[in-house]
């Protein structure tokens, strides 16, 4: 067993006030990680809360019973983080992803943890476990949840939690790092109670109109370089004013870069006030986390983030040139 699920275990036996968070705009691997926890925490009859920067999306109010996704409010959670035992912080390893919730935090009188799976952890945190190998934030929250119960099942909720994790972090079960052992950990997580066809209809078929005009769009504005292994595509506000979509609405978008033949590397930048979002992927050992880097970002080799300021021909310019020695260190590695 790893040295840092006993450390957690020491560090929740003795916490009673919890908080759960996650970086800003969750996914289903952040939010599932927390509604497993909260259910298990709950149960212990632990005084826990989650507390995110971002508010819960639609589509995951089913993990949302009883309004406990609490949306950062200095007034009201100021002094819950300052007071809490423990701050677990899921699903992120840079206190800088926390926004403006990363102040409190740090000057939280309770033990800072990090569960995560992320490269590169920042320097903020009493305890770090990392596992870079685990699909998802929830597959390592299963891992503790049977270590500190010694049960391999979880409760139905927990379940609920931890599949919606492992199936939105896998792209439902198809990435690299689904291992014989996640499909046997969610073998248990089934006999919890959580129900894949609910859950997947849940996360995948609650699009809004807007969101699938505004993907028509993104997919007519797909441009390629390089020979075609480069695709990226460009949505500017005034697409999203055009159908009337927020930045949510495009949860998703980036992975049909990847469908295109011959495509190993996909952008997609989307237009925020200070400049663009940037969402990278890449398939095999082409590196997009070492692209992030330089745009003020992270994430993984396959997938990653940032964020750069430059005008839409500046910031596509730039991007082609830097992607062209991944794309080319990929053929030496080859
Ligand atoms: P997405 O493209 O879905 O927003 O993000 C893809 C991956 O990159 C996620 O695993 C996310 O955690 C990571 N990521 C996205 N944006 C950032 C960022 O600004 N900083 C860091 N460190 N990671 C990011
Ligand atoms: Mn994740």
């Amino acid at each position: 067993m790893e040295n840092y699920w006993l450390n957690l275990k020491t560090i929740v036996d003795q916490s009673q006030k919890i908080v759960l968070t996650t970086h800003v705009r969750p996914d289903g691997d952040g939010l599932g990680a927390e509604a497993a926890l909260y259910s298990y925490f709950d149960g212990l009859g632990k005084m826990v809360r989650i507390i995110n920067v971002s508010p819960l999306p639609d589509s995951f109010e089913y993990m949302n019973p009883d309004a406990r996704f609490e949306t950062f409010n200095v007034t009201i959670h100021g002094h819950v983080l300052e007071h809490a035992d423990c701050i677990l912080i899921l699903d992120c390893n840079q206190i800088d992803r926390l926004q403006e919730m990363a102040p409190f935090v740090q000057k939280t009188q309770g033990k800072i943890v990090v569960i995560d799976h992320h490269l590169n952890p920042g320097d903020f945190a009493d305890l770090l476990c990392i596992d870079t190998n685990s699909c998802a934030t929830g597959e390592m929250v299963y891992d503790f949840l049977t270590i500190h119960s010694g049960k391999m099942t979880v409760s139905r909720e927990s379940a609920t939690g931890i599949y919606t994790a492992i199936m939105t972090d896998t792209g439902s079960f198809r990435f690299p790092r689904t291992t014989p052992g996640v499909h046997r950990k969610t073998a248990y997580l089934l006999e919890s109670g959580a129900d894949p066809s609910e859950i997947y209809g849940w996360v995948n078929e609650q699009k809004t109109l807007e969101s699938l005009q505004l993907q028509g769009l993104f997919l007519s504005q797909i441009r390629t370089a390089y020979d075609g292994r480069l695709a990226y595509s460009v949505l500017r506000k005034s697409d999203f004013d055009r159908f009337g979509a927020t930045l949510e609405d495009t949860e998703g978008f980036v992975k049909y870069l990847l469908s295109v033949r011959g495509v190993v590397m996909g952008i997609l930048l989307t237009e925020q006030p200070y400049g663009f979002k940037l969402s990278f992927r890449s398939k095999g050992e082409v590196d997009v986390n070492r692209l992030a880097s330089q745009y003020s970002g992270g994430g993984h080799k396959n997938a990653s983030g940032g964020k750069m300021t430059e005008t839409t021909d500046v910031a596509v310019a730039r991007l082609i040139a830097d992607a062209e020695p991944i794309l080319n260190a990929m053929e030496l590695s080859e």
